[in-house]
């Protein structure tokens, strides 16, 4: 199940899933406007999820500059929402996290290509070279998850972000998979990690950045 705020949790799947992935179902008219109609709902579920995870961008400015049309004066933070509030207390500094974006980038493409349903999880444990008994037996082998490497981005929360800010920047390939219940009339929600994009690691070298970052814990 898919809970707002970025916390979600893996079933197996037991029934033919239903994917919404935009390189499927290709071919007639009617369901390459279907294939995109659902691409583009997908792409609202990962701006809700980078909305909701964020925690020093100010809530209100994020809403008017995604709604802002090109030649609208710039926005202000409101200094009033939460996460206004919380960048006034925790005093977060800008990091440069180029090697960290780097770093998550040739975990994806690395664990995605040696083993199957790689989940958003599963990227952020190899990210922070979890100890966990089930992410050792999975990646414990892995160069990429033994080399040592020293992360801007200390926490899960941020880890994850990152993930999300690459979906959305369409370096990262996801894919989400509703399965119905074979008992109940529900859909479980699971988000797949397929891959990095092509081109993506050049891409990501050609950006900046930046991310706010709570130095004093
Ligand atoms: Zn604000």
């Amino acid at each position: 199940m898919y809970n707002i705020c970025g916390k979600i949790n893996y079933k197996k799947i037991d029934v033919k899933p239903i994917s919404i992935n935009a390189n499927e179902e290709e071919g007639e008219p009617e369901s390459i406007a279907r294939t995109k109609y659902l691409s583009e709902a997908k792409r609202k579920i990962w701006e809700v999820l980078f909305y909701c995870s964020s925690i020093y961008q100010c809530r209100k400015k994020a809403i008017i500059d995604y709604f802002a049309w090109p030649g609208d004066l710039a926005s202000r933070e409101c200094n009033l929402c939460d996460n206004c509030l919380r960048r006034a207390s925790d005093n977060p500094v800008w990091v440069d996290i180029r090697t960290d974006v780097k770093k998550m980038l040739e975990i994806i493409k690395i664990i995605t290509s040696e083993k199957q349903q790689i989940t958003r999880n599963n990227v952020v444990d190899v990210f922070h070279q979890s100890q966990a008994k089930d992410v050792k037996n999975k990646f414990g082998e892995l160069p990429v998850y033994l080399e040592k490497f020293s992360r801007k981005l200390k926490t899960k929360e941020d880890a994850f972000l990152l993930l999300d800010d690459l979906v959305l920047h369409d370096l990262v390939e996801e894919d989400i998979i509703l399965t119905r219940s074979p008992t109940a009339q529900t859909f479980t929600c699971s988000i797949f990690i397929i891959g990095i994009a092509d081109g993506a690691i050049a891409k990501a070298n050609a950006e900046v950045w930046r991310y706010l970052i709570r130095t004093s814990r």
